[in-house]
């Protein structure tokens, strides 16, 4: 049927690889170690950036994953069934080891070859990024234990998606998920009451009990931690028994989240499910913590993609549609928005690559295993906050459009609170913060005391690296510092309850001095000097498009390739 004449509407992006396209990232992933992965990533982004990769991000949103409890003759089923376009995003990902590369790969820059191919993903998808996340942190944890690792890293690490459910000994790669969280309590998992029977004086046991939260049950095992009479220990709790039978897990219904559509999220409650015990009973929390900490690393990792294609959408559509006689992007008001948007989604990404740097020296690095430990918490904090902000900013940039789902800025948008309350929500990780500087100094043992003296003195020597490059950085860097002698680390003894009372204070202080240590050195002039002087020396207002008269807000957009 023909129309009237559309005009001053916006084409889509399509076409724009991720990769090439972020100068930013590319630049990083180059200086950071992992120029050897540049083909995949250039190969992804350009997958992704295409209509069809884009059409599977859509359709698994629209078309909801269905949980069928029950079979026709009323037999249990427990069965989540997704969407074609679902098992496509699926299978990119594990094809591209998503899900296992630094495990397989140990090679100098892996974590941040990962690093660069989730944040790719997550612009295009985010909701099927948890159980690659979660199958990648399970390692972690997993390596802790020889035998389960030789029996079961194998086919958790394999280039294979593989969505049937059937034992993991019949597959040709299987999936990991994760089951923390009770209905009491999900910070304090000491409350968790789900409990474990030892059979005899095996290492397996029998877990009845409930998880209240547990993402993508349709993985093959789970990580799960129940109470046995020597307190909280960790599980491998396969969804078959060994013998071949369907184990005691039952999904007793999806939650109906804010969040993507795509990815299920579930109730689940265990009858007496089959698990081997991981690691030492009792010792449960400390087992599963690198599994968590891995799975912080990725929050960060999705927020900063999630920030940069809100930002790349944005500036796309201001310099494409028009108002009052000019494009949006000359517009002077729009141009301190936009820059503004820029500048935070450049900080988030030198930040995450930093940190996924850390995590590939760990082993073998003293001072980068400190930073890894409290950077991963200080950038977990800062930026899963400045998503949400950052993207519901942008999406304003698109007007009426914005709001509406096929602009894909809704999808983002209810996405990002998720990264900063999953794993550890903003008190919690605050708190953190505090735990991994050591502020209870008397408590801790010589281990600890080394562990936190050296986070405290690597993130100090971070921060300086930038400081002399600019007054404004040297002198906020001074103030950061203050704060972690008030705060105990350097000696002094404070109150508790003051230092947990400004913990986000803290956090935000050491997140902004770090980002200024980066961008100074990494990034371009234009947008340091922004940095610098919104976030640095202050003079911004509390929302976006604030940066102040100085700051040439046309020339960041000028400046930065990767947004044209
Ligand atoms: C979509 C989705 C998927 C999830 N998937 C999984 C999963 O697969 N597996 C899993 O185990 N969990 C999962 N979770 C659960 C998630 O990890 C928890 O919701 C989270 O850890 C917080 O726990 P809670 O909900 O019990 O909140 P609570 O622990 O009750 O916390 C409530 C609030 O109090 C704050 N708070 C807690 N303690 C303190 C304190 N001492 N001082 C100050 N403030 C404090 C918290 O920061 C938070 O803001 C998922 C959650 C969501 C939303």
């Amino acid at each position: 049927m023909g129309t009237h004449e559309v005009t001053n509407q916006v084409a889509p992006l399509v076409g724009h690889n991720l990769y090439s396209r972020d100068r930013t990232l590319v630049e990083a992933v180059r200086r950071e170690g992992a120029g050897w992965a540049e083909a995949e990533l250039a190969r992804l982004g350009g997958l992704l950036g295409g209509e069809e990769a884009q059409r599977w991000g859509f359709d698994a949103n629209e078309n909801e994953p269905v949980l069928h409890t029950h079979d026709a003759a009323g037999n249990r089923r427990d069965e989540v069934v997704f969407h074609p376009s679902w098992h496509q995003l699926m299978r990119t990902s594990v094809e591209a080891r998503i899900h296992s590369l630094p495990w397989v790969e140990a090679r100098a820059g892996a974590y941040v070859a990962r690093a660069g191919l989730l944040m790719l993903t997550a612009e295009n998808e985010p909701g099927h990024c948890c159980p690659i996340s979660m199958t990648f942190s399970s390692l972690a944890t997993l390596r802790t234990d020889a035998d389960l690792a030789r029996e079961w890293e194998p086919r958790i690490v394999a280039a294979s998606y593989d969505p049937r459910f059937r034992p993991a000994s019949e597959k040709s790669g299987i999936l990991v998920g994760m089951g923390m969280t009770e209905k009491q309590g999900g910070s304090d998992v000491r409350a968790n009451t789900t409990r474990a029977e030892r059979m005899g004086n095996s290492r397996e046991y029998l877990i009845t009990g409930h998880k209240w939260f547990c993402s993508a049950p349709m993985c093959d095992a789970f990580l799960i931690l129940a109470q046995t009479s020597k307190g909280l220990s960790c599980f491998f709790l396969p969804r078959w028994k060994p013998s071949g039978e369907r184990n005691g897990f039952f999904i007793q219904r999806l939650k109906r989240k804010m969040g993507n559509r795509s990815n299920a999220s579930s109730e689940v409650e265990f009858a007496e499910a089959w698990a081997q015990l991981v690691g030492e009973e009792g010792r449960g929390v400390q087992t599963i913590i690198e599994m968590v900490n891995h799975t912080r690393l990725d929050c960060v990792i999705a927020s900063a993609g999630l920030m940069r294609q809100a930002a790349v959408q944005a500036v796309h559509y201001a310099r494409h549609r028009r108002a009052f006689g000019k494009r949006l992007i000359e517009q002077p008001l729009m141009q301190n928005v936009l820059a503004d948007l820029i500048v935070e989604s450049e900080t988030a990404t030198l930040l995450m690559v930093r940190l996924a740097k850390a995590f590939d020296a760990r082993a073998s690095d003293e001072p980068e295993r400190g930073f890894a430990r409290i950077v991963a918490a200080i950038a977990k904090y800062w930026i899963c906050k400045r998503a949400g902000m950052q993207i519901g900013e942008a999406l304003e940039c698109l007007g009426g459009n914005g709001y509406v789902e096929e602009s894909i800025l809704p999808r983002l948008y209810r996405e990002a609170p998720l990264y900063s309350i999953w794993e550890g929500s903003g008190n919690v990780i605050c708190l953190d913060i505090l735990r991994a500087l050591g502020k209870k100094q008397g408590q801790r043992r010589d281990a600890e005391n080394r562990g936190a003296a050296s986070s405290a003195e690597a993130l100090i020597a971070e921060m300086r690296l930038g400081a002399e490059a600019d007054p404004r950085i040297k002198t906020f860097v001074s103030e950061a510092e203050a704060m972690l002698v008030k705060y105990g680390r350097l000696g002094s003894e404070v109150d508790g309850a003051l230092a947990e009372r400004e913990a986000r204070r803290l956090a935000e202080k050491l997140a902004l001095a770090l980002q200024a240590s980066l961008i100074v050195r990494y990034g371009s002039p234009a947008v340091a000097d922004a940095f610098c002087a919104s976030r640095i020396a202050g003079d911004s207002g509390y929302t976006f498009g604030t940066l102040p008269g100085g700051v040439a807000t046309g020339g960041i957009l000028e400046a930065c390739p990767s947004f044209k």
